[in-house]
């Protein structure tokens, strides 16, 4: 996992380190209307398909230009009846995102909002779904990137499905690193984008959705360039994007998946981010850090650990420090407490993980806060 080009490791959960081979496939330049284009497009569609355990007679993957939010925004315009009613289940801000989204496209909403770091369980949404009848579809962010908590995907997707009820899940930051099927788990539409844990880089999403509610999403869209159903439409029919797709992403996205089966599919992905998380968690506890969440809830994409409440430590210090060594951290996104990430996902391995972890020591010295078995118990508590 060596970076070619001397530049720091992002330790943030996308835009991420990718491998050499990812970036040299954008080396050319395609025309966005020629054929061997659309074959790529064609073939990241299907892989995507494949990926999801998702029959492909039943669903259809929809890529959608822009940043993540942009294929959220279309999928939950496409999906959401405007007659309907939605529960956002919310723990962190890419739950509150979906909330404001709904809102500023006038679709009818309620929220269950389990504030910082708790999940939603699955017996309250079960209670919600009975006490409002009126509620046809449920959102859900699989692993909340606020926290880095991972919401229990499986057990909440079986209430609502027992329901009858839609759910959309924004698995973001966990399809492709983390097991979703949606042969075994009822997911009615799923979004994601190139640059999580697929390894690409930024430039569009994706939505994997039920050609049905594809189908019904026809007219429904709030605005003319996140229409999912449009786009859908039209790439079936011609094989093309309905705008100027970012051709260079797409074609580095193909490269990225190729690497994601060499190296095992979504299994092999997980067991390396896996390890990486275990070994940053075990190497910052015993330089006196605290994660914010039980073990039981941590994710292997990133980590949330409280910052020391010892006087000397700060961030913005700590941030210089790190990037000094060639590491970029990513700042907490906690409303209560001082926090800050680490991400375990992109071309990272446990060697670069340790070359942190020493890195961190020497930046908590640069700081004068080295007395690690002190500073353990200066940390405020969650
Ligand atoms: C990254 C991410 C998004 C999308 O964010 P963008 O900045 O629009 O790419 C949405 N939801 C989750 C959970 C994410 O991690």
């Amino acid at each position: 996992m060596i970076n070619s080009i001397k530049e720091p490791y992002l330790l943030t959960p996308g835009p991420l380190t990718t491998s050499h081979a990812t970036k040299a496939a954008m080396l050319r330049d395609w025309g966005s209307w020629d054929d061997d284009f659309n074959q790529v497009t064609a073939d990241i569609r299907r892989q995507l398909l494949a990926m999801a355990e998702a029959g492909s007679s039943d669903y259809a993957c929809v890529p959608m230009q822009g940043s993540g939010t942009f294929a959220v925004e279309s999928a939950l315009a496409c999906a959401t009846d405007p007659n309907g009613k939605v529960l956002v289940l919310m723990n962190g801000a890419y739950g509150k995102r979906a909330a404001q989204l709904l809102h500023m496209m006038g679709r009818r909403y309620v929220t269950l909002d389990k504030g910082d770091y708790l999940p939603p369980h699955p017996d309250e949404v079960a209670a919600l779904l009975e006490q409002d009848p009126e509620i046809t579809l449920v959102f859900l962010v699989h692993c909340e990137t606020s926290s880095g908590i991972l919401n229990p995907l499986e057990a909440i997707a079986e209430v609502v499905h027992a329901h009858g009820k839609t759910l959309v899940v924004d698995a973001m930051s966990s399809f492709g690193g983390v097991p979703i099927s949606l042969a075994k788990t009822p997911i009615d539409v799923l979004v994601s984008s190139a640059n999580k844990c697929i390894e690409g880089v930024p430039g569009f999403g994706f939505v994997i959705l039920r050609q049905a509610l594809l189908e019904a999403g026809k007219g429904r869209a709030h605005s003319l360039s996140l229409d999912l159903y449009a786009q859908w439409e039209y790439m079936e029919r011609t094989g093309q994007w309905r705008f100027t797709p970012p051709t260079h992403t797409v074609v580095a996205f193909q490269a990225a998946l190729a690497q994601h089966r060499e190296e095992g599919g979504v299994p092999g992905r997980c067991a390396r981010y896996t390890r990486n998380r275990d070994a940053l968690v075990n190497g910052m506890r015993s330089l006196g850090f605290s994660t914010l969440l039980e073990d039981e809830w941590l994710s292997p994409i990133i980590t949330t650990f409280l910052s020391p409440t010892y006087p000397a430590f700060e961030f913005n210090a700590f941030y210089a420090a790190l990037k000094a060594r060639g590491f970029l951290i990513y700042p907490g996104k906690l409303t209560e407490v001082e926090s800050f990430r680490i991400g375990c996902i992109g071309q990272l391995d446990t060697t670069v993980i340790a070359e942190l972890l020493s890195a961190i020591q020497e930046a908590l010295a640069d700081m004068d806060v080295s007395l690690i078995a002190d500073l353990s118990s200066q940390f405020g508590s969650a």
